[in-house]
């Protein structure tokens, strides 16, 4: 993660350990993607035996755990950081 934005030099990190609270937010949406795994694997394979519902859940969370890292610091930073975008300033250089 870079630690300015490239266009408009906000600094990401508001505080020190600000994204410590980043992960209670990864953690929420990782249950919600574990359950929501679930959910599937009980549908689309007839509640199969409970190794496949723990391979399905576990690839799904390892794959997506870039993009719940990234969207957990985001929603952090919009929530918490007192950050909104302000689509006035995009796309202009400093
Ligand atoms: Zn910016």
């Amino acid at each position: 993660m870079p630690t300015a934005c490239p266009v408009c030099g906000l600094h990401y990190e508001p505080e020190v350990g600000f994204y410590w609270g980043a992960m209670y937010i990864s953690y929420g949406l990782s249950v919600g993607v574990v359950v929501l795994t679930g959910i599937l694997v009980y549908f689309l394979a007839h509640d199969p035996a409970v190794w496949v519902y723990i391979a399905a859940v576990a690839g799904v969370v390892v794959l997506l755990t870039p993009v719940l890292f990234r969207y957990a610091r985001a929603l952090m930073l919009y929530w918490f950081g007192g950050t909104c975008y302000d689509p006035k300033y995009a796309g202009r250089e400093q």
